[in-house]
């Protein structure tokens, strides 16, 4: 069973009309997976509940938590930045979307299902600290849910921003394995993110950072995953994954300078199934996270579903949708061309240059914890 986990009170975690976080990208895309006729008896939708302090303060401390409840700008919690502003509703807007992701873990220490949650993946907050448009960090709040379970969980996270807050909060845990594939801190938000990052004390080895070269398209990418993703589910051998499936890695995305396409992403997510499908009883837990575009956003997400449901992503969007998107937006979505980006000659040799060295460095770092690891 697949469980989808939306409720349009995520619509209320809004920054102000400048603020790339539009929520416009979670109703567009529950519109689409909804005119795809994906709500069936396959995919059940849940509206989730608020999260309660019992299960924030599993990450988050209780100074942080009443910081937030408050409202108010505080640089010494990351609140009222540019990136994180403060705005009316902000904590219950925020325990909303994380009630997302600690509902559908809680659902899966009941039963081996899918869960995806569209609003989840704020990747970037700490535990006392709000950072890079997040305030609780439903994925490591998740994470903890599933400890009461499980021993072993993979957090895998393909956003194009490096998932610093959750790979600080296990950091020093060997039953979290964090992986992330990011555009490299050398070029973008939040900064680290490097190769040498690698996890301390007992957790040693079980953080993995595969920062990619700016311009990285569906080839670097696909070949970054394969080199390093399926021989650390099989080295791990992880009973649950928490999945942080950002589409802001592609070409069009206005924050970033990654060219992957659809394409590339599909290619992905569906490696990601299979893998858990393989070494972890297909037990997936998948969050939203980022994606600024918002004809891509829905696409991506709705064909992330349908790659759950072991169908091909569909290359058409719904009249219903290109109405309702139209209505909203004010432009026709067309379905974006997967175009490959040429570069120039002497550009793709440097793109493909870092990432053989990234590679090679990497699997040197842990080659010397773990020998048998790569
Ligand atoms: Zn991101």
């Amino acid at each position: 069973m697949i469980y989808l986990y939306y409720g349009d009170r995520f619509l209320n975690y809004n920054f102000g009309p400048e603020h790339p976080l539009n929520p416009m990208r979670l109703g567009l895309s529950y519109k689409l997976i909804e005119d795809s006729g994906l709500i069936d008896c396959q995919t059940e939708l849940i509206k989730p509940t608020s999260a309660g302090e019992v299960d924030l303060h599993l990450v988050h401390t209780l100074e942080y938590i009443e910081a937030v409840r408050l409202e108010e700008p505080d640089p010494a919690f990351g609140l009222g930045s540019d990136d994180t502003p403060v705005f009316p509703g902000i904590f219950e807007a925020s325990r909303f979307m994380a009630g997302g992701s600690i509902d559908a873990a809680k659902k899966m220490l009941q039963e081996d299902c899918i869960a995806f949650n569209l609003a989840g993946g704020l990747h970037h907050a700490f535990p006392a600290q709000a950072s890079g448009f997040c305030v609780f960090n439903d994925a490591a709040l998740a994470i903890c849910i599933l400890r009461k379970k499980f021993s072993r969980i993979l957090y895998l996270d393909i956003d194009a921003h490096h998932g610093d807050g959750v790979q600080q909060i296990f950091y020093e845990d060997q039953d979290v394995l964090t992986i992330s594939l990011h555009e490299s801190g050398m070029y973008l938000f939040p900064g680290t993110g490097f190769a040498d990052e690698a996890g301390a004390g007992s957790g040693r080895g079980y953080c993995v950072n595969v920062p990619m070269p700016m311009y990285a398209a569906d080839k670097e990418y696909c070949l970054a995953f394969e080199e390093i993703v399926p021989k650390l589910y099989e080295w791990f051998q992880p009973e649950v994954v928490v999945a942080e499936l950002g589409i802001d890695t592609h070409y069009s995305d206005p924050l970033t300078s990654l060219n992957v396409t659809l394409k590339g992403y599909t290619y992905m997510v569906r490696r990601l199934i299979e893998l858990t499908n393989r070494y972890s009883r297909g037990r997936l837990l998948a969050l939203g996270g980022g994606g600024y575009n918002l004809a891509v956003v829905p696409a991506a997400w709705t064909g992330v579903l349908h790659l759950m449901r072991g169908e091909p992503p569909c290359e058409y969007l719904p009249p219903s949708f290109v109405e309702f998107f139209s209505n909203e937006v004010g432009y026709v979505p067309i379905s974006l061309p997967d175009m490959d980006i040429k570069l120039g000659k002497e550009t793709q040799k440097r793109v493909s240059a870092e990432l053989a060295e990234t590679l090679q460095s990497l699997k040197a770092v842990h080659s010397r914890i773990h020998p048998r690891k790569f």
